[in-house]
């Protein structure tokens, strides 16, 4: 059955299927009955998601797509809720959804990762979190969007260097502005295998009114970002600037993949860094779910650059290389226990 475990999913049984659908739509339990399929359903969200082999679909009511996999989106394609209570697909999401059930189940332990995505934040008109502090009577400024390309670009050289065969992606690599859609698209342009798994890096600098404030710290994604993750006291909402990209997953909840990979990229960090910058340990929310997915996301914090010593320390081209090797021996880890 289906392997979310939270008080908010329910299994329901569905109307019995009366034959009275249109040549168009498709009653999901004639889908489920026909699959073997099982169903978890959120009704508060009106959501759902077929299970089946370790595949899965994830479908809400009125949204247009249906997501495969956590990765392929079908669309467009009809979701209603007819009054009866009955769900009903349109012709092509039925047939995804049979296509991909008829794949063969994927043996535990087979799964690969496939595709790393290096999304340093911010870029050319957006800095980001900026830093100024005043050094021997001199002014340094320092810019969140500095510091992130630096450690992506060799994290990303690391990454390319030691897995030639995986598709390594930085979302930029220049001091230039992405759209947030233009992240989303990078995203969505790797085609995963149904044994195949993307992992998601985002790297940002924190920012605090605390000049205090210091120390790395690592969010889990995707997340519930939509239910008020962000800090209110920081100046940057660096959670909304991967949210496109997370809605596009359409993720409800943390994945353990992605708990898993936030502790190693924390211990990774650690052991590099850990004498210099604090360790501000990973942020969860007391209710989250977890389950299994194939798209672990996070979110890295490097550190304050609003922090007066801690600027010094993501200046220093010397500690940002130790950042990347920290958050590669992390990611390094975490592939060699998928
Ligand atoms: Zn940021």
């Amino acid at each position: 059955m289906a392997k979310l475990n939270i008080f908010l999913l329910v299994f329901i049984v569905c109307a019995p299927f009366s034959g009275a659908a249109g040549p168009v739509d498709v009653p999901l339990q004639t889908i489920i009955n026909e699959t073997g399929a099982s169903l978890s359903w959120d009704p508060y969200l009106e959501m759902g998601e077929l299970a089946l082999h370790g595949n899965s679909v994830r479908f809400k009511i009125g949204v247009p797509f249906i997501l495969l996999n956590y990765s392929k989106k079908i669309e467009p394609v009809k979701v209603v809720r007819e009054t009866d209570g009955r769900v009903l697909f349109s012709k092509n999401a039925e047939e995804a959804i049979k296509t991909l059930f008829k794949e063969k189940e994927v043996p535990a332990g087979s799964m690969k990762v496939k595709a790393i995505i290096i999304d340093p934040g911010h870029g050319g008109k957006d800095p980001g979190a900026i830093g100024r502090h005043t050094y021997n009577g001199k002014l340094v400024v320092l810019k969140e969007k500095d510091v992130v390309l630096t450690v992506a670009k060799g994290l990303y050289a690391l990454l390319k260097k030691r897995y030639p065969d995986k598709e390594i992606i930085l979302t930029r690599d220049t001091d230039r502005y992405i759209t947030l859609e233009g992240r989303t698209r990078i995203a969505n342009s790797v085609k995963l295998k149904s044994n195949e798994a993307m992992i998601f890096v985002s790297i940002h600098a924190n920012a605090s009114l605390n000049s205090h404030s210091r120390g790395f710290e690592i969010w889990y994604l995707p997340t519930t970002y939509r239910r008020e993750l962000v800090d209110p006291k920081s100046l940057t909402s660096d959670l909304q600037d991967v949210a496109p990209i997370l809605n596009s997953m359409l993720e409800e909840e943390f994945t353990v993949e992605s708990v898993l990979l936030a502790k190693q990229i924390e211990s990774g960090l650690k052991e590099e860094v850990g004498k210099n910058i604090e360790d501000r340990g990973l942020k969860e929310e007391s209710w989250f779910v977890v389950r299994n997915a194939k798209m672990p996301a996070v979110l890295i914090e490097l550190g304050f650059v609003t922090n007066k010593e801690e600027a010094v320390i993501l200046k220093n081209p010397v500690y940002l290389k130790k950042m990347s090797e920290g958050i590669y021996n992390g990611i390094r880890n975490f592939i060699d226990h998928f």
